[in-house]
């Protein structure tokens, strides 16, 4: 009980202060911790860590190893626009706890831990990555949250890179106000999304023959990095590969 209201009272202003003095909590569960940016030892079995044997092109997890370059069934049935989707963690109730008051609930501090694990789950494209750009929110959305959780990420993702590639927070823009994704099926997200997003101008001719890394929070359907991938194509980009914190794992049909 105690710990949890800590966690609820460095939620609020002064966290930075309080963070000095105050011992680091789990990021899953709020309990005391030795490290900063770390799971305590209840919490950490509990999240799925993607992790090979998997799809070369989603990373859609395999039971057991189908050889080098092997796809899932749904990529081979459609395959993505993008190049190659890393996730570091199953998106699932545990790791829901650690996403959403992220998402809503201004905890930037979670991005530090997070983006870690997506530099590492995502190690080869950062390698391959020229630019990192963040799936943008609407101006509309941004205002009421007031920060990009994607660009929080990709800032860190970008940090954690030893590549010379180069993180552009506004190469992309959403100009449609798309409203909330959850709750739409599949199809209805694709056209929600399809003419949400375009080139920033100041960057249009800087995506030609690059490979760029987009960086999200969750990849559910994959309607939003595909309609983002779109618009990188069209401005002549070579390969587009996605990095999401979390990502949606669906029984194979
Ligand atoms: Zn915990
Ligand atoms: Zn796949």
């Amino acid at each position: 009980m105690l710990s949890t209201g800590l966690g609820r009272l460095c939620a609020g202003a002064g966290r930075a202060v309080l963070n000095a003095v105050l011992p680091p909590l789990c990021l899953g569960c709020g309990e005391i911790v030795e490290t900063p940016g770390a799971l305590c030892a209840a919490c950490w079995p509990r999240f799925t860590f993607i992790a090979p044997p998997y799809c070369a092109r989603c990373a859609y997890p395999f039971t057991q190893h189908a050889g080098e370059g092997a796809v899932c069934g749904a990529c081979a049935a459609r395959p993505p626009r993008y190049r190659r989707a890393r996730a570091a963690l199953a998106y699932d109730a545990h790791s829901r706890r650690l996403v959403l008051p992220f998402k809503h609930g201004d905890r930037t501090d979670i991005a530090r831990a997070c983006g870690g694990w997506m530099a590492r789950a995502g190690a080869e494209l950062l390698a391959d990555a020229d630019l990192i750009a963040p799936v943008p929110l609407h101006w509309r959305r941004l205002v009421s949250r007031r920060y990009n959780q994607a660009q929080l990420l990709a800032r860190v993702v970008a940090g954690a890179s030893s590549s010379s590639s180069q993180l552009v927070p506004d190469l992309l823009r959403r100009r449609r106000w798309t409203g909330s994704q959850a709750g739409l099926a599949a199809k209805q997200r694709h056209d929600n999304v399809r003419q949400a997003f375009d080139l920033h101008p100041r960057w249009a001719s800087a995506v030609s023959g690059k490979t760029v890394l987009l960086v999200d929070d969750v990849l559910t359907t994959g309607a939003t990095v595909e309609a983002c991938t779109r618009v990188l194509q069209r401005g002549g980009a070579r390969h587009v590969d996605v990095l999401t914190l979390a990502r949606v794992i669906r029984p194979a049909v």
